[in-house]
């Protein structure tokens, strides 16, 4: 080391300090066989060091190096960005072990060791100082270089790539300064490609690149190896706060706290010549996950050429060439003898690891090394198939399987995707409500969606937000867009229900439905231009864009079999149609956890009779409309019962405000006069008086039923005549659980749970047989999960309504927190949407009350949640963790539930 170099160092390792433990060890190294670390030390030597520690244990051909530790990273943040005593002599040492091992020396003119820096956290995390190759060497080992391999092209070839990308990622020079030099240089030679620079040509191009630095940066480009060094280490741990990996960090949950470790390692060059060559592999195939390596390389290249395309890579093996239809020999038929210790690797290492490995490999004269493996990154079809195979070849267990797919990447397999390929014209972005991929013509109303569709025209919804009176609309189009409106707003149940896709909160959107056209970011489109949403994303695009379908694979029934071994909550889905109970019970669902009677309500022939019922004056025009629904609501009960043979089948009371229901136009209330007998005008004036300022926190859920009596009559009555009919027509007795919404105390379930008894004495009298169901409520309400004890001795079970539960203990609306809350992650003032995710803290701490008190009051209560959480793994997690005995979600989430679940009781009992 230098004298400046070495002050520069020893300034930088700061003074003695209390965070410093004595002893503690900063550098691990690793090569030639051995190691001091292992891949149990992620947290230690971040993921590239672990398994660079591992893979050196395993006698596999690594490169001999070491990790600086993730502690040190630590120690450097909490002291001012000075480094611990004792790191600047470990990494010496370590320096002089590699040089030993390769027989070179660092910063030697005559025979200089070189070394590659890069950063290694311990998830893997993009945004960071990635890599820079070739360290060390300088105007003068340069010269050692060229001597020594005796090919001076090579090695001021190696110095130019070592200015460019030392400059660019610690100095802070961009790349682009150093491709315009090139390109000029080539032109003005006639040159085209790069294999045509010769030495000299290189050498011309360095003293121009040297230059450029020393005029950006008004210093020279550092020609002394150490001080090169403890640049690059600092600016791998400085890229730990960039505004990139911050970005990462949030988006991650990544703690800041966890810091980067930096890997030194002897360079091992693929650019020398037609013997060497990079390349990357994964040991199956990532987007499908056969059973097939699968990768690519480049003969005489350096690892970032493979990365930059300049150069088309060749394919591994001969058979993917050969499907490729690519001239270029693979690796398989230009290098046996490496290919095929490589693919010894790649067998090794996945039986070591037991998981699909991504790697990265080099050849250098013929030789093969090792730079890096890990667990690979995968599709979700890829992950189904690898974790299902690899169960079958005995590497690891069905539970172990069950683990390894996340369930959230089922969704890519049940919905209709964008082709990725596809080229496409962003828009506007909303929030991913529903996922899903559909191309359609632009419609403002539900009406005119329905009327297109029939007409066998595809239709996309934009509505400003929807109500219940949208839901034929939001069937008939093949996706809803809404401008505002949150994750558990009325379109985005809906849609996920129905598995509509669905983006809404598209705040930018300015919808004028009566002009038939909607402007976004200074563009406007026009009712019947063609749009494509893509819910998964939360993004429209303009015109169509290719969507492929998904393939339910062999896999994926053995895994959810698999699962459902594991599982012990059981899954049921919300769903009111006969279709959608249908497609939950091909999905798996294992009841009804929740009918949400008014989604009944809403169709052509009855909305008349509800409106009706509403404005009806007294309680003989209330019954006669009644009268009309019942027989429909009957025959909706017995198709739901019919479906779901003999499942549970949890009915919830009408719920939502009235005013929902109400008329709006002229013609509307025209129409209920006509139906009902009353006069238009005092219909208009009944209608505004029921109004309400506060919806949410009105006159809604078990209060209706307090207030009028014989809605929830007909309704029980409906549900029991239905039962009874299906037991007796089929011989399948269902046991319907009616369920009482938005109760608050023990005293409105009390009162409503004796009229039901009543109806259902007087039905099963009429019938002259009985039948089983039981009364229960939903907590959703701050109060009902602190008073629960109380509550339970009126209730058979809670269903855990954590939308509205959620939108109370926050006081936070539902319907209007799309404008905000992306402010609060934003922030980090809150870490999830708690619609989507929920919130343990507080929400969760009111479920764990009313589960215990329930409990306490009644041992046997049945507790299940049916608010949108129910299909949220994370969610589930924590219900497991209650105790709760099912979760209910849309029916196209009911795989993703039972996976989740059944993962929480795998690791619940692995705790
Ligand atoms: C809930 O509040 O969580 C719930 C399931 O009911 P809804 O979404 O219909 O209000
Ligand atoms: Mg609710």
């Amino acid at each position: 080391m230098t004298t400046a170099s070495q002050a520069a160092a020893t300034a930088a390792a700061g003074q003695k300090d209390g965070n410093a433990e004595a002893g503690t060890k900063w550098v691990y190294r690793f090569g030639a066989g051995r190691a001091e670390g292992d891949a149990s030390m992620k947290n230690l030597l971040g993921g590239k060091g672990a398994n660079l520690a591992e893979m050196s244990n395993l006698g596999l051909p690594v490169p001999p190096g070491f990790t600086i530790t993730t502690e040190v990273c630590a120690y450097y943040y909490a002291n001012g960005r000075r480094y611990p005593d004792g790191l600047v002599d470990a990494v010496n040492d370590a320096l002089a072990e590699i040089g030993r091992q390769v027989g070179r020396t660092f910063a030697d003119p005559k025979n200089p060791l070189l070394v590659s820096v890069r950063s290694g956290a311990r998830a893997s995390m993009p945004g960071m100082m990635d890599t820079v190759l070739n360290l060390g060497l300088a105007d003068d080992t340069v010269k050692g270089l060229a001597a020594l391999s005796g090919d001076a092209r090579f090695a001021y070839d190696s110095y130019r790539r070592f200015i460019q990308m030392y400059s660019d990622v610690v100095l802070g020079v961009e790349h682009h300064v150093f491709e315009e030099i090139l390109e000029a240089y080539k032109e003005q030679k006639d040159y085209f490609l790069d294999t045509e620079m010769k030495a000299e040509d290189w050498r011309a191009v360095i003293d121009q690149y040297k230059a450029a630095v020393e005029k950006a940066l008004g210093k020279p480009f550092p020609q002394d190896p150490h001080e090169q060094l403890w640049g690059a280490i600092g600016a791998v741990f400085g890229s730990w706060r960039n505004e990139r990996a911050e970005t990462y960090r949030r988006l991650h949950n990544i703690p800041e706290s966890w810091g980067t470790a930096v890997n030194v390692q002897a360079m091992v060059f693929g650019n020398m010549g037609e013997t060497s060559a990079t390349g990357v592999a994964f040991t199956r195939d990532p987007s499908t996950g056969e059973k097939a390596y699968y990768g690519e390389f480049l003969v005489n290249a350096q690892g970032e050429d493979v990365v930059a395309g300049i150069r088309t890579p060749q394919a591994l093996t001969r058979r993917a060439r050969l499907r490729a239809g690519e001239e270029a020999p693979s690796m398989e038929e230009a290098m046996p003898e490496a290919y095929a210790e490589l693919a010894a690797i790649f067998d090794k290492l996945e039986k070591h690891y037991r998981d699909m490995q991504d790697i990265e490999f080099t050849v250098q004269e013929g030789k093969l090394w090792m730079l890096q493996t890990r667990t690979g990154k995968r599709t979700a079809k890829a992950a189904l198939r690898i974790a299902v195979d690899l169960a079958k070849e005995g590497l690891i267990s069905e539970e172990e399987a069950v683990m390894r797919v996340d369930p959230r990447s089922l969704d890519q397999l049940l919905h209709p995707s964008l082709d990725p390929d596809a080229p496409r014209d962003l828009l506007v972005k909303g929030l991913p409500a529903s996922p899903g991929a559909a191309s359609g013509e632009v419609v403002f109303s539900a009406d005119e969606a329905e009327r297109l569709a029939q007409e066998g025209r595809k239709v996309v919804l934009f509505r400003v937000e929807t109500s219940p009176e949208d839901i034929h609309g939001m069937h008939a189009a093949v996706g809803v867009v809404t401008a505002r409106g949150g994750m558990t707003s009325h379109a985005a149940v809906v849609a996920r229900g129905m598995g509509r896709p669905c983006v809404c909160g598209a705040g930018d959107l300015r919808i004028d439905e009566k002009a038939g056209t909607f402007a976004v970011n200074g563009r406007i489109v026009k009712k019947g231009e063609t749009v494509t949403i893509d819910g998964a994303a939360g993004a429209v695009y303009a015109g169509a864009v290719a969507t492929v379908q998904p393939e339910l694979s062999g896999d994926f029934a053995e895994l959810m079999q698999w699962a459902d071994r594991a599982r012990r909550m059981k899954v049921r889905a919300n769903a009111e149609t006969p279709q959608d109970a249908e497609t939950a019970r091909g999905f798996g669902a294992e009841g009804i956890g929740l009918c949400r009677t008014e989604h009944m309500f809403f169709d052509a022939d009855r909305i008349v009779a509800v409106r009706e019922m509403i404005l009806a004056e007294d309680r003989p025009g209330r019954e006669a409309a009644l009268a009309k629904l019942l027989p429909m609501q009957r025959a909706d009960f017995e198709a739901l019962f019919k479906v779901m043979r003999g499942l549970p089948v949890t009915i919830r009371l009408l719920d939502p405000p009235l005013h929902e229901f109400l008329p709006h136009s002229d013609a509307e209330i025209d129409e209920v006069a006509k139906a009902s007998g009353m006069d238009a005008a005092k219909l208009k004036t009944r209608a505004q008086k029921l109004k309400e300022f506060n919806p949410m926190l009105g006159h809604r859920g078990c209060r209706l039923g307090i207030s009028y009596p014989e809605i929830y009559e007909m309704q029980v009555r409906a549900i029991l005549e239905a039962a009874v009919n299906v037991a007796k027509a089929t011989g399948e007795r269902a046991t319907p659980e009616i369920m009482i919404p938005l109760v608050a105390m023990r005293e409105e379930l009390a009162v409503l749970k004796k009229r039901i008894e009543t109806v259902a004495e007087a039905v099963f009298a009429e019938a002259g047989t009985r039948l089983d169901y039981l009364v229960g409520t939903m907590i959703e309400l701050p109060r009902a999960a602190l008073a629960a004890d109380a509550i339970a001795e009126e209730a058979a079970f809670f269903s855990f309504g954590t939308n509205d539960l959620t939108q109370t203990t926050f006081g936070l609306s539902r319907d209007d927190s799309a404008s905000f809350l992306p402010e609060y992650l934003r922030q980090n003032i809150l870490a999830r949407d708690p619609f989507v995710t929920l919130d343990r803290e507080g929400v969760g701490a009111l479920i764990e009350i009313a589960a215990e008190k329930g409990r306490k009051a009644r041992p046997d209560i049945k507790l299940g949640i049916c608010g949108e959480h129910g299909g949220d793994p994370d969610s589930i997690a924590f219900v497991e963790g209650v105790g709760l005995d099912y979760v209910s979600c849309s029916p196209y989430r009911t795989p993703i539930a039972r996976l989740a679940a059944a993962q929480a009781s795998l690791s619940k009992s692995a705790r």
